[in-house]
């Protein structure tokens, strides 16, 4: 049994999610050892996908979109990251890196992005700095008002589909000593001389393209600001709590993927005159794999449906986020111990799965900082 056949989905899923897999069998599933060899993104599998109106599937139905439901769009996204979560992530992230439009923007703003977004557009969404990771609300970023404008000056860096993006989601500070309270988000055009600069040579995740992104003077309307001076950082918490369990989905598809990968071997490799999978001491590895999975599985289920109620999560994205991602990991690696020897070998497909698992621990707010969410919720009264 495949872990796909043990997931529960209603029949307007299925369609979705059985038209998601023909074309990542078709399209995607050949070409991922060469892409992850060079490290590039595929943007006539993309389009393909955009093409078959399963982009920006999020968009409301109020600015003309389709509007879908957390639950299936979590649904889809774990079935890209079965296939390849670089390529997954970074289509997926090309349309929630508007969410923070849809979070803080005016009826305008939300309009265009949905209309931009429909028409295939990708965002980038521009937090981190060099300098500037986890304490967020330090950034260098600077935005400087000169009448009806703002001036941007600052560099950007792990910025995820920046290569592919139409527009960027950028977060400045009016006021550094001002820290979250200086925080301001501009949605910045390619076109006014957005620079991307150094494209990261990464472990994992390869078909998602990691570059620096130099925002040199860039002018912006004041019209581009989404909310207001010094309401940034609000936007972004918000936006996150949606973003982080999405992003998640990649990794539960990359454990989904190696329990799947791990279990065809299994069944086919002899030792002591039968197959490993036979093996108890095996066999029950196999279990507590498939075990953790489908728990990450339903706890992001979970999460979908508080999402889709409007509910606030409590915490349970933080707790989610860990959980999902250290299973991937978890998983992937036992995933190349069932394979002995050739699972260390790149021939087979389970040691990338190990590397495409890892990021899923460090961004969208590392292990150790929902660690830190959790832990203060706790000591609240
Ligand atoms: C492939 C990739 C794609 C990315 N995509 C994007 C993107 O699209 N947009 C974007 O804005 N950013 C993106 N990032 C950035 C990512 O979110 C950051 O790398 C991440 O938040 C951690 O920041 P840092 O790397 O600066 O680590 P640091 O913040 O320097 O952390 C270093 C270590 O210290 C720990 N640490 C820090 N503070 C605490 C604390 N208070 N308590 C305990 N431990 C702590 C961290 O957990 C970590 O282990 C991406 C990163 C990567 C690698």
């Amino acid at each position: 049994m495949k872990v796909f056949d043990m997931i529960q989905t209603t029949p307007e899923q299925k369609e979705i999610l059985d038209l998601t897999k023909q074309i990542c069998e078709k399209e995607l599933l050949p070409r991922v050892p060469e892409l992850d060899k060079e490290g590039t993104f595929p943007e006539d599998i993309a389009q393909k996908f955009v093409d078959a109106g399963l982009y920006a599937m999020e968009v409301p139905e109020q600015y003309g979109g389709m509007g879908i439901d957390n639950e299936t769009l979590f649904l889809v996204a774990e079935t890209l990251g079965y296939y390849d979560a670089g390529f997954g992530f970074t289509f997926h992230a090309g349309s929630m890196g508007a969410e923070c439009v849809f979070v803080g923007g005016t009826e305008e703003q939300k309009q265009h992005a949905a209309e931009e977004l429909l028409a295939g557009k990708k965002f980038a969404f521009c937090l981190t700095e060099p300098a500037v990771g986890s304490d967020a609300a330090s950034i260098q970023t600077t935005a400087k008002k000169d009448g009806d404008e703002y001036v941007i000056r600052g560099n950007k860096c792990f910025i995820s589909g920046a290569e592919i993006a139409d527009y960027f989601v950028v977060a400045t500070t009016i006021d550094k000593e001002l820290k979250y309270k200086g925080i301001t988000l501009f949605l910045v055009e390619k076109e006014r001389g957005v620079q991307i600069a150094k494209h990261e040579d990464k472990m994992g995740i390869r078909l998602s393209p990691t570059n620096e992104v130099i925002f040199d003077d860039i002018r912006v309307p004041a019209s581009n600001m989404i909310g207001a001076e010094g309401k940034g950082w609000g936007i972004v918490m918000r936006n996150m709590e949606v973003v982080r369990p999405h992003s998640m989905n990649f990794a539960t598809g990359i454990a989904m993927r190696a329990v799947d990968e791990a279990v065809s071997y299994a069944k086919v490799r002899q030792q002591f005159g039968k197959p490993i999978i036979s093996l108890q001491g095996l066999n029950f590895l196999l279990a507590d794999m498939v075990e953790k999975t489908l728990v990450s599985h339903s706890a992001l289920m979970n999460v979908a449906h508080l999402l889709d109620k409007g509910m606030p999560l409590n915490g349970m994205g933080s707790a989610v986020k860990i959980y999902a991602s250290q299973t991937a990991s978890y998983v992937a690696s036992k995933s190349i111990e069932v394979l002995g020897g050739y699972g260390y070998m790149r021939e087979y497909p389970v040691e990338k799965l190990l590397r495409d698992a890892k990021i899923f621990e460090i961004f969208e707010g590392t292990n150790q900082i929902q660690q830190v969410v959790l832990g203060s919720l706790l000591a609240k009264d």
